[in-house]
């Protein structure tokens, strides 16, 4: 089928157009790609063939030069790549330019400058603070409901969706155990999150006000933030997640654009405490900073779970001034997690530790059960949003499977 003849009603039509980086099978070129339907766009490639300022700017081999040029430039690359795909006048032009995504391999989009996670579901909050300190008055730490809580990750572990993960060795201790021991990890999990990208720095010693959000973001994706709960149970007080997380962080392929979801943007969950003024969206002028993200989390094809980011009490907006609040400056490729998305019903849950109740309640899958995960499964986040005119904008799943270490 042409690359113009996207079907109605396919989740990367012309209102969506996510960026990515991919090679032309046979070469290892690294491309700028723009997704339409079920075949990807050389940008710069099309840039050159029209005559378009933007060539430069959408030559490879990443999207960090073109996630620095910010928000007006990011409109006007979209505008003009939006006219290339729907002028019939420019087709005759670009469709050599296509690849059908059987013809591609798919690189890590953009370089990762630092990674930090959040921590912004309350569900997930709850959930985890009644497993992991089932002896607390309250599941939910005394800062939760005033800042959003986070932790550094490591860049340099985030990988494209469909790398393999090898499955962790690490420390553990449970709590009836004589002595720690070091082995693989018997209860490596998933997170099912959404990654926000920055394009924008900002100078050391600034913080980012939360207003400024759009200026600085580029654009979401879905995140897998592998987690091997044993080695984090033993390792994680009082300093936070170590190595039981840095082993494999997982992303999409595909970074869809903030502007591509601008009918998908919902009002955050009714705020139960007020808030200091840096985090205070109920200000005049604050737009609202939720995200309507319809999340599926399937094991071997199995959907396990369908967890809602609109129920999610941190925005990104809020994070962003969080991360930013004691001057620490932003780079162009700085990424950073939501957390893990649960929703209020048990089958909106976005890990197993919550699914399974860490492993008390195994998951009946056509397979066998499932505390957590075993070697050979594939697990795979997929999520679209509302569009306008009832379409939907499909954000790049995020997939890997799970290797012996
Ligand atoms: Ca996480």
């Amino acid at each position: 089928m042409p690359p113009f003849d996207v079907p109605e009603g396919d989740p990367f039509g012309t209102h969506n157009l996510p960026y990515g980086v991919f090679s032309p099978s046979g070469s290892t070129e690294r491309r700028v790609g723009v997704r339409l339907g079920d075949h990807v766009l050389d940008a710069a490639a099309a840039a050159a063939a029209l005559g378009s300022p933007y060539h430069s700017l959408l030559t490879g081999p990443t999207l960090n030069q073109f996630l620095a040029a910010g928000r007006a430039t990011w409109s006007d690359v979209r505008r003009a790549i939006t006219s290339w795909i729907t002028n019939p006048a420019h087709h005759e032009a670009i469709e050599p330019l296509f690849r059908h995504l059987s013809e591609v391999t798919l690189h890590l989009p953009f370089e990762v400058a630092d990674y930090v996670d959040f921590y912004a579901s309350e569900n997930h909050a709850r959930n985890v603070g009644q497993i992991f300190r089932p002896d607390s008055a309250d599941p939910l730490t005394p800062n939760w409901k005033h800042l959003p809580i986070g932790y550094h990750g490591r860049s340099g572990t985030v990988v494209v969706s469909g790398t393999d993960v090898v499955r962790p060795s690490g420390q553990r201790k449970a709590p009836t155990d004589p002595a720690p021991v070091f082995g693989p990890s018997v209860r490596l999990d998933i997170e099912a999150e959404v990654g926000f990208v920055v394009g924008v720095p900002s100078r050391l010693g600034s913080p980012v006000a939360l207003g400024d959000f759009r200026e600085h973001v580029f654009g979401l994706c879905l995140l897998n933030d592998w987690s091997a709960r044993d080695i984090q149970a033993w390792e994680y007080v009082p300093l936070g997640p170590f190595l039981g997380k840095s082993f494999a962080t997982s992303v999409s392929a595909w970074i869809t654009p903030l502007e591509a979801l601008e009918h998908a943007r919902v009002a955050p969950p009714e705020r139960t405490h007020p808030l200091l003024p840096y985090l205070d969206d109920s200000a005049p002028g604050i737009e609202p900073g939720g995200y309507d993200l319809r999340i599926s989390v399937a094991i071997n094809g199995h959907v396990v779970s369908e967890p809602p980011f609109s129920t999610m009490y941190w925005t990104a907006a809020q994070q962003l001034a969080q991360m930013t609040a004691n001057g620490a400056s932003l780079r162009t490729g700085d990424l950073y997690g939501s957390g893990t998305v649960s929703g209020p019903e048990e089958r909106q849950r976005g890990c197993l530790l919550e699914l399974t109740w860490s492993g008390r309640d195994p998951l009946e899958l056509p397979d066998g059960k499932r505390a957590f995960l075993e070697d050979g499964d594939v697990v795979t986040l997929s999520a679209w949003a509302p569009g306008a005119d009832g379409r939907r904008v499909g954000l790049g799943e995020v997939s890997g499977r799970v290797v012996a270490g």
